[in-house]
C-alpha cells in the first residue's frame, strides 16, 4: 500500500492539467492510466480523424502552440504527440497500464485500489474522460440479423465494412464525418438526424472557434446558464478539421448524395421508422447557428473587428425533401452496417462512492464531487465553462479545481501536507512548444 495527498485517474490532457496545477501547489500526487498517456486518442478513435479545433486552440497549462500552422488541425498521431510532450514537459508522475479497479471512502481520505497494488490518499481526481463507452440506444437490439453494428469507437476506416449501403444513426459532429467519409467510400449511406448544432467552419476569413473564443462564448460559466442539466447534453457542433477548410453541414452530404432522414425512433419487423421532425430539427439547428452568427457579428462591430474581418453573410436553410420517408427497409440487403454515432457515455463501474445520480451521471458542483469531500471530477462537457470539455478547457477548470483541492487540504488538517514550494515549476521543452515558467 503507497500513500500520496492526491490521486488523478486517467492521463489525457484534463488529467495532466491537473498534475500541472498540483504541482504549482506543491501538492504531491500520482497520476494513474491504465493504458498510455493519450490512451483514448491512441486507441478509441478512427484512421481519419483531425481535431475540429485549430492548432492554437489547444491551450494547456503552460503549453501552446508554437508551430507554424496555427490554423491547421491536428490528426491523431500529433494529437498524441502533443499530449505526449505535455506529460514529458511537466514531469507528471504517470505510472502507467495501471488500471483503477475501485475508489472508496477510507477514513477521511479514500483508498484507490489498481491491478499493480492500492494507494491511499487524502483527496483523489477523477479524469477518466467522458467518452469511455459508446452511448448506444436501446432501438439497437431490434436490429435484424446479418446486419453489422458498429460504433465510433470500433470504426477505423470504410475498408473495414462490408459492400452495400451503411445506415449512420446521429448527425453530431462525429454523424457527418463518418457519413462523408463513407459514403465517398463507394457505400451509399443514410443519415438518421435528429437535434444537431449547425455551423461554418469559417465566418467572415476566421475560424468559427475563433470567433467563439475570442468573443467570450466558449468561457461561459456553468453558472450563468439557464438550463445546465440541458447545456450538458447539448450536441458537438457539426464541423471537421480538414487542411481545405471545409464546412461539412447537412446541405454538403445532401449534395454528396447522402440520403437525410428523421431521428431513428423504432425498428419494429426488420422496419427501421424515422421520425417526421427533420425539417422540425434542420429549422431549429439554422435558427441557432443565425443567432450564433448575429451575436459574433455584434461582437465585431462593439469589438472594432468589423472593418477588418469579412462582410457579414447568412447562409441557405438546410434543405430537406419535401416528404422524407418515415420508413426503411433493413431486410432487403440494401443496408449491411449501422453505425451508432450517438453519443458517449462516461463509465464509473469502477467507482465505489454514493455520487452517482440515476443516471449513473456523477452529483457535482463545477467539479466538486459535494457528497464526497476531496474528490473532484475534470473533463465532463460544461463542467465550469461550455468549453471544458475541449483540450483548450482543462487549463481554466483545473485551476479552479486545485485551488478548491488545496483549501479542502488545508482545512482538513493545517498547512502541514505541503510540500516545499516549487520556485519554478516551469521546464524546458522541445521546440514549438513552452512550458511557462
Ligand atoms: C471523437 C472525438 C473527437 C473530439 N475532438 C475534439 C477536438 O477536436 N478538440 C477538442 O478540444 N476536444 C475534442 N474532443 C473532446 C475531448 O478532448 C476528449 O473527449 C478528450 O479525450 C477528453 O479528455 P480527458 O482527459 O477528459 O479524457 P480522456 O482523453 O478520455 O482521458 C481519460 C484517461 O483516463 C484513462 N482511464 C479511464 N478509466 C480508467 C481507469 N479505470 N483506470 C485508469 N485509467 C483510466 C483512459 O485510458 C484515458 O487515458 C473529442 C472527443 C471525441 C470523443
Amino acid at each position: 500500500m503507497r500513500s500520496v495527498t492526491t490521486v488523478i485517474i486517467g492521463a489525457g490532457h484534463a488529467g495532466l492539467a491537473m498534475s500541472r496545477c498540483l504541482t504549482e501547489r506543491a501538492i504531491d500526487h500520482v497520476v494513474l492510466e491504465r493504458g498510455a498517456v493519450a490512451n483514448s486518442w491512441r486507441t478509441e478513435r478512427w484512421d481519419s480523424l483531425r481535431l475540429l479545433t485549430p492548432n492554437w486552440q489547444s491551450r494547456l497549462p503552460g503549453y501552446s502552440y508554437e508551430g507554424d500552422d496555427p490554423d491547421g488541425y491536428r490528426t491523431m498521431p500529433e494529437v498524441v504527440a502533443f499530449i505526449d510532450g505535455y506529460a514529458e514537459a511537466i514531469s507528471a508522475p504517470v505510472e502507467t497500464s495501471t488500471r483503477v479497479t475501485r475508489v472508496s471512502v477510507d477514513g477521511d481520505g479514500y483508498l484507490v485500489v489498481t491491478d499493480r497494488g492500492e494507494w491511499r490518499c487524502r483527496s483523489v481526481v477523477l479524469a477518466t474522460g467522458a467518452c469511455n463507452l459508446p452511448n448506444v440506444p436501446k432501438v439497437a437490439d431490434a436490429v435484424p440479423a446479418g446486419i453489422a453494428s458498429l460504433t465510433p469507437m470500433n470504426y477505423r476506416n470504410p475498408d473495414q465494412l462490408a459492400e452495400g449501403g451503411v445506415m449512420v444513426v446521429g448527425a453530431s459532429a462525429t454523424g457527418v464525418q463518418l457519413s462523408e467519409e463513407i459514403h465517398r467510400s463507394g457505400r451509399p449511406v443514410t443519415l438518421a438526424v435528429s437535434e444537431h448544432v449547425r455551423a461554418p467552419r469559417t465566418y467572415r476569413g476566421r475560424d468559427i472557434q475563433w470567433w467563439m473564443d475570442r468573443a467570450g462564448v466558449l468561457d461561459e460559466r456553468y453558472t450563468e446558464v439557464d438550463d445546465i442539466v440541458r447545456a450538458r447534453k447539448v450536441p458537438s457542433i457539426q464541423l471537421i478539421g480538414t487542411p481545405a477548410r471545409t464546412t461539412l453541414d447537412l446541405n454538403a452530404l445532401r449534395r454528396l448524395g447522402v440520403k437525410l432522414r428523421g431521428r431513428l425512433v423504432g425498428i419494429v419487423d426488420g422496419k427501421a421508422q424515422f421520425s417526421g421532425s427533420l425539417r422540425n430539427h434542420c429549422a431549429l439547428a439554422d435558427l441557432k447557428m443565425n443567432r450564433l452568427l448575429d451575436a459574433i457579428d455584434d461582437f465585431a462591430t462593439e469589438s472594432g473587428l468589423h472593418a477588418e474581418s469579412g462582410p457579414p453573410t447568412r447562409f441557405p436553410p438546410t434543405e430537406v425533401d419535401e416528404s422524407p420517408p418515415l420508413g426503411m427497409d433493413l431486410r432487403n440487403g440494401e443496408i449491411k452496417t449501422i453505425i451508432w454515432a450517438t453519443g458517449y457515455r462516461p463509465d464509473y463501474s469502477w467507482l465505489d462512492l454514493p455520487v452517482l445520480d440515476r443516471k449513473g451521471q456523477i452529483v457535482h458542483d463545477g467539479g466538486v464531487i459535494m457528497q464526497s469531500p476531496g474528490a473532484y471530477v475534470i473533463g465532463l462537457q460544461f463542467l465550469r465553462r461550455r468549453k471544458s470539455a475541449l483540450i483548450d478547457g482543462a487549463g481554466s477548470d483545473a485551476a479552479d479545481l486545485a485551488d478548491h483541492l488545496e483549501s479542502f487540504l488545508v482545512g482538513q488538517s493545517g498547512p502541514a501536507w505541503k510540500l516545499p514550494t516549487v520556485s519554478n515549476p516551469g521546464v524546458p521543452v522541445p521546440s514549438g512548444r513552452k512550458v511557462a515558467a
